[in-house]
């Protein structure tokens, strides 16, 4: 059956997008997840089709409307429907390798995204919306931010990669950044391919990567090295 997305978008066209090629796409066609896209201006009653309105207090931008966000929402995701209802924010939870992991280990997810101002706050009370955000920036809607965790999550379904141990060994799973990598050809532009890595020895490589980890965490990333020190104690 798969992972099953279903996203709420006012451009419907943007998906499955930049997912529909490559490692992500192959997955979406042998069947291991799919992707609908719902767009709520589908739900609009109006003549005009409207689904944002001004801000109630004032202020710029639009507001997009609770009532049709709701009415596509039930449509997508009836009350049965387990999968967890997100919607991409930059107020929300930080997306994180771990959270990748506990969604590619569900059923699927729906995923609001947002344009103009945002949505208003009652949909997201109502149908109990979990907030998500790919990092501390504003981008001009959610289907880009979508396209972001579904990439993190498609990955890690199972069959998707090809080779499980390179997704094991991966920056964040460990805790720690990845190491330096090189392949041929052994020399380029003066550059050497260090010893360790040449010489066979695979205990003293696994050491080596090891080693490379923890020094290019510490210096990039003071705070993930904090994490793993207090992991290790
Ligand atoms: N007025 C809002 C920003 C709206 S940006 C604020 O100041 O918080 C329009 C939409 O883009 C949002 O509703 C959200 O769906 C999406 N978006 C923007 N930045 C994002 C981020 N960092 N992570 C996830 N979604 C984001």
């Amino acid at each position: 059956m798969g992972f099953k997305a279903s996203v709420l978008t006012l451009y419907p066209d943007m998906f499955p997008g930049v997912l529909g090629q490559a490692l992500s796409g192959k997955a979406l066609a042998r069947g291991d997840w799919s992707v609908q896209a719902h767009n709520p201006r589908d739900y609009a009653t109006d003549r005009h089709r409207s689904v944002d309105d001004t801000p109630s207090g004032g202020g710029a931008g639009m507001v997009l409307r609770a009532d049709i966000l709701a009415k596509c929402l039930d449509d997508v995701a009836p009350v049965n429907d387990e999968r967890p209802k997100l919607l991409m924010s930059p107020r929300g939870k930080p997306l994180t390798q771990a959270y990748a992991r506990e969604l590619a280990e569900g059923p699927g997810a729906v995923i609001v995204c947002g344009r103009f101002e945002g949505i208003d706050e009652r949909v997201i009370e109502a149908r109990q919306l979990q907030e998500v955000s790919i990092g501390d920036y504003i981008l001009s809607g959610g289907e880009v931010a979508a396209t972001v965790l579904l990439d993190s999550v498609v990955r890690l379904l199972p069959g998707v990669m090809g080779n499980k141990e390179s997704g094991e060994t991966e920056s964040f799973e460990t805790g720690l950044l990845e190491h330096p990598h090189y392949t041929r050809p052994a020399e380029f532009e003066g550059r050497t391919i260090p010893d360790v890595l040449t010489g066979g020895n695979h205990r003293l490589i696994d050491e080596w990567r090891l080693e490379q980890s923890k020094r290019i965490t510490q210096e990039r990333r003071p705070d993930l090295w904090q994490a793993y020190l207090e992991k290790q104690k």
